[in-house]
């Protein structure tokens, strides 16, 4: 294609009054642009300094620049046909940048680039390659968001039909102007491109098309890890409570939301009814900023965001995971979350009643700690004294729910079969988790440090947990009070010895075995924030034949608990574990595996209501978590 093309036709030269009105019409375009971009800039920049953040590693950070950015990986992976448009209409901006430079100094006889000189042809040629996929995608994306309206993009906009045309338009007149003829044809392409540029420019700004000039930074800058909570950053922060609090990341990606709604379509909290949607979290900062100054003293829940909302959050982490242009939803939203506990403006009986518990108690379900001990006993779990190779964190599910109590039996049984040593802390407070996400910091520190000292004092060195929430809590919310000892997930551990958990001989007649059929869920505290999605299934797949759900690994659907809901007391609207149960039931598998205890506790009661309401007195599908599936392998074995 490159060969075929004619030479690119310029206006040979510009009379005094073209290139007066240029001159004004350029003016005019990059004033009507800074009087929308100084001030965002400003807001930006006058936000508090964020207190993590260092430039280091700049290595990670250049990667992600690459990857995300210039190769639009992130943006092609989660929706591949609209990501690759976006992805086209980007490279072509980005091979556009000399073009244009060269059209606006060509009117002053001042261009670099020759049409006609062997490199100003293979680059004209080349562009216009890219303006001629650019085209097509705009036109396509331009179908998708008016004729084919994914719910997702939320309410037609007449802007985005604006930038659409005036894009198209650009890619439009360039590619015209490789074939147009006489002097008439090419001055007019010339001025009709230079328009659309001259509108284009102060649009973005203005638009959402913001995030043209911002998201690269966003994603430069980003905190890096994933769902990652910043530390508060003296005695006087107390979260996101007014604008004051407001740093400059968070102003940063407010302002650098595409509007896409990737975020809001993966919720599950949007997903069932709640108020809670990501993306209006996100807008909703933006529209604070946009209304009062980022040192302002209006409290930034109320107007623009719901309490309601923000403390209808999961945690799950999949809007962040998705979000193509680098924004945290996590730690803006346990920010907000933060402020409201911090300054008493959250009331709620559940809440209250949690902190009491863990204040005074040891762990989040209010029970007695003597529960704890009564089960270590009955069941002869060893103490842990330093001579064993792991410590085995009970947790608040694993030592006083009964569910979570038989997972952390069928644990021990495989672990006593594999002859691996382990004990069990003599008194173990909750790990924070739940009070960590509700934003409740000071009782998160207390938890953490009891903790750490506990486990330094029998001088731990590893510990294994069946929680994921456990895990993610102490090896990284932990690190702001000491360092945590090694920390892995038993569906890591058992995936390392699977070898030695298979079942021996055929199934015997009348037992569960190998003919079952098992769908796993990925709980996202494994799942996104640890990136285990292989290991788990490595032991699910010992019991038979292994299923996905459509959503599935990085994609999974939260089970509703995270984030401290577990404890919240009832769900309005429909219930997030009964639409995930219902996904997972829905693929026919006769097991669901499970591999966290909060999953697990969601799911029956959501599986016992599914039944009932649906198929009164019929069996559903079995629960189990993997260690219970390895420890029920071990006993068949041994049949
Ligand atoms: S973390 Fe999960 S529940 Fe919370 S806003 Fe994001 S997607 Fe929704
Ligand atoms: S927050 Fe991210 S994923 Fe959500 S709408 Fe904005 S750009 Fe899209």
């Amino acid at each position: 294609m490159i060969a075929l093309l004619p030479t690119l036709a310029e206006p040979k030269q510009f009379s005094i009054a073209e290139k007066l009105l240029f001159v004004v019409l350029a003016v005019a375009s990059a004033y009507a642009f800074w009087r929308r971009f100084g001030p965002v800039l400003g807001k930006i920049l006058h936000s508090k300094k964020d207190a993590d953040f260092h430039l280091a590693p700049v290595g990670r950070r250049v990667w992600d620049f690459v990857w995300e950015v210039m190769l639009q990986a992130k943006v092609i992976r989660e929706r591949p046909l609209a990501g690759i448009a976006h992805a086209l209409v980007f490279w072509a901006f980005c091979a556009f940048a000399l073009v244009t430079l060269n059209h606006c100094l060509a009117v002053f006889g001042l261009g670099f680039l020759d049409p006609t000189g062997r490199v100003g042809r293979v680059y004209f040629d080349l562009a216009a390659l890219f303006a001629l996929l650019c085209a097509v995608a705009i036109a396509g994306l331009f179908v998708r968001r008016f004729v084919v309206r994914p719910k997702w993009l939320g309410e037609l906009s007449l802007e985005s039909g604006w930038i659409a045309f005036l894009i198209f338009t650009l890619m439009a007149t360039y590619l015209g102007a490789f074939f147009a003829t006489g002097e008439a044809a090419v001055r007019g392409l010339w001025w009709a491109h230079t328009l659309a540029l001259l509108i284009f420019l102060p649009l973005i700004p203005h638009t959402k098309h913001l995030h043209l000039l911002l998201s690269p930074a966003t994603v430069f800058l980003s905190r890096g890890g994933f769902a990652r909570i910043p530390p508060l950053a003296d005695d006087e922060d107390f979260g996101l409570v007014s604008g004051k609090d407001l740093t400059r990341l968070v102003s940063l990606q407010a302002y650098s939301c595409v509007e896409c709604g990737r975020c809001t379509e993966h919720c599950p909290a949007a997903n069932s009814d709640k108020q809670l949607n990501p993306k209006s979290v996100v807008l909703g900062v933006r529209a604070y900023l946009n209304e009062y100054r980022p040192a302002s003293e209006e409290p930034l829940l109320g107007k623009f965001n719901a309490q309601e909302a923000v403390f209808q959050c999961t945690t799950c982490g999949a809007c962040e995971f998705q979000c193509p242009v680098g924004i945290e939803h996590v730690p803006i939203i346990v920010g907000l979350r933060r402020g409201a506990v911090n300054t008493g403006a959250w009331d709620d009986d559940h809440g209250a009643k949690l902190f009491l518990a863990l204040e005074r108690g040891s762990n989040a379900l209010g029970l007695s700690a003597t529960e704890r001990d009564k089960f270590v006993e009955k069941n002869t779990l060893p103490i842990f004294d330093g001579t064993q190779e792991y410590c085995l964190w009970l947790g608040c599910m694993g030592g006083y729910d009964p569910r979570g109590r038989e997972i952390v039996l069928a644990l021990v049984e495989v672990m006593r079969h594999l002859g691996v040593s382990f004990g069990v802390l003599r008194k173990e407070k909750c790990t924070g988790d739940p009070v960590r996400r509700l934003g409740n910091d000071l009782l998160f520190q207390q938890l953490a440090e009891a903790n750490l000292a506990a486990l330094s004092q029998s001088k731990t060195k590893k510990i294994i947990s069946i929680c994921p929430h456990c895990v993610r809590t102490i090896q990284e919310d932990w690190k702001a009070y000491g360092t945590p000892p090694e920390v892995e997930h038993h569906s890591e551990f058992l995936a390392r010895y699977a070898d030695r958990l298979h079942l021996p001989g055929p199934q015997k007649q009348g037992t569960r075995g190998t003919h079952e059929k098992i769908v796993f869920h990925d709980p996202c505290y494994l799942g996104r924030y640890r990136g285990v999605y292989d290991e788990p299934r490595q032991v699910a797949r010992l019991a038979g034949e292994l299923v996905e759900a459509p959503r599935s690994r990085e994609r999974s659907f939260c089970c509703g608990a995270g984030g401290g809901l577990a404890f919240l007391g009832e769900e309005k609207g429909e219930r997030v574990s009964q639409v995930r149960a219902a996904e997972l039931s829905a693929t026919g598998a006769n097991v669901i595996a499970a591999a966290c205890p909060f999953c697990n506790t969601m799911f029956r009661d959501a599986l016992a209501s599914q039944v009932s309401e649906s198929r009164p007195g019929a069996p559903g599908p079995e629960l189990l978590d993997i260690a219970q599936i390895a420890a029920r392998g071990l006993r068949q074995g041994s049949r």
